[in-house]
């Protein structure tokens, strides 16, 4: 099977699982007292230490693991969105992690403002400003969307926001920008953000949440205080370190002439949604009149894995993000492609040729 559907997940690395091996053999509980639990707690606090280094953490910012991004963002929300009073604005294009939550409060009776897309997915920056205001505590922006790859100029936005109204708390989600984009979150200016080992050839279940400043925060598990009190429970010591090697190991590539070569076979009627200001690894792809779902399974059978829209959100009828930004026509045609480390032009070139196919196939079935 060739895999090109790594904006849903990624093969752990060798690198990764090998530290994931090596740290599992020290399986000592790191809160217990004697000298092995306290050597696993300072390694964790090592590891801690790198990613605050390494992502640019502000002096006094912690970062936190936890289990999964989606479990990061939640945490951010449930600290966030406490006032009836009080104004929450959220991009269109979040995650279901950020998305639905949000939508829940809204529910709820919170003030909650989802602020529309430009055509490739990212966020309308005129009308985000447009909704800032003395109420606004909140906002929450995804760096680089998982749908389309757009990417949102955190660094920018952060500083204008703050602006307009500098109480404002920040959060970005930067699951998929991790190892894409550059990532200084000092210089960003930003009070919270998200990111998720399974993305970046890590393990699954861990991830991390960055907290600008921990005096803003409380505490979402309660129980024997550990991650600074954040988030009871015994830490994930293997996957903290294999998500650590990770993040070392992480090399940015260009993904450039693998989208090119797949564009070049495509003859197909198609909108490109994913432009040339998106990332390079994400390509979203809208077929007129056709379903992605049966293209994906065509292209199965092929021995090629590509995806529709976010894996999370797979059992959605529609896929929310591109429905506010491509027609219905198109909409129900969106397949989604992401490139790993190990993709060749080659198989690029064969994918493209094969969702010709696809498309014809589904044409000829169809129109039976
Ligand atoms: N945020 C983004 C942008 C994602 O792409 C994903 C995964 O699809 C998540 C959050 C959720 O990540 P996790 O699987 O670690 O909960």
């Amino acid at each position: 099977m060739r895999y090109f559907d790594n904006a849903a997940t990624t093969r752990v690395s060798e690198a990764s699982l090998k530290a994931y091996i090596n740290a599992s053999e020290t399986f000592y509980n790191p809160s217990s007292l004697y000298k092995q639990s306290g050597d696993i707690k300072n390694r964790i606090e090592e590891a801690r230490a790198f990613f605050l280094k390494t992502l640019h953490g502000d002096k006094k910012s912690t970062f936190i693991f936890t289990g999964c991004a989606t479990e990061s963002n939640n945490a951010v929300i449930s600290n966030c969105v406490v006032r009836k009073d009080k104004k929450y604005i959220f991009s269109a294009g979040e995650h279901s992690s950020v998305y639905e939550p949000a939508k829940k409060l809204q529910e709820a009776g919170y003030n909650i403002v989802f602020v529309p897309l430009k055509s490739n997915g990212s966020i309308d920056e005129d009308k985000l400003y447009h909704e800032i205001d003395d109420k606004t505590a909140f906002v929450s922006i995804i760096h680089v969307s998982n749908e389309t790859g757009a990417i949102n100029d955190i660094l920018t936005i952060t500083r204008k926001i703050k602006t307009i109204n500098p109480n404002v708390l920040i959060h970005s989600d930067g699951v998929q920008a991790i190892g894409k984009v550059d990532i200084n979150l000092k210089s960003m200016g930003i009070d919270f953000y998200t990111i998720s080992a399974h993305k970046i050839n890590g393990p699954k279940g861990v991830a991390g949440l960055y907290i600008a400043n921990p005096n803003k925060f409380k505490s979402f598990l309660i129980g024997g205080e550990q991650e600074n009190g954040f988030r009871s429970g015994t830490e994930n010591y293997p996957g903290i370190i294999a998500f650590e090697t990770a993040v070392k190991k992480l090399t940015k590539h260009d993904y450039s002439e693998n989208k090119q070569a797949i564009l070049n076979e495509l003859n197909a009627e198609y909108i490109l949604v994913s432009d040339d200001k998106c990332v390079d690894n994400i390509i979203s792809l809208c077929f007129k009149k056709v379903r992605g779902e049966t293209i994906l399974h065509i292209l199965e059978s092929k021995g090629f894995l590509i995806g529709t829209g976010s894996s999370c959100n797979s059992k959605a009828s529609f896929n929310r993000v591109l429905s506010s930004i491509v027609n219905k026509e198109y909409l129900y045609g969106a397949i989604r492609i992401s490139f790993g480390d190990d993709v060749t032009l080659e198989d690029c070139r064969e994918l493209g040729k094969e969702i010709n196919n696809a498309v014809r196939e589904y044409i000829k079935r169809t129109n039976k």
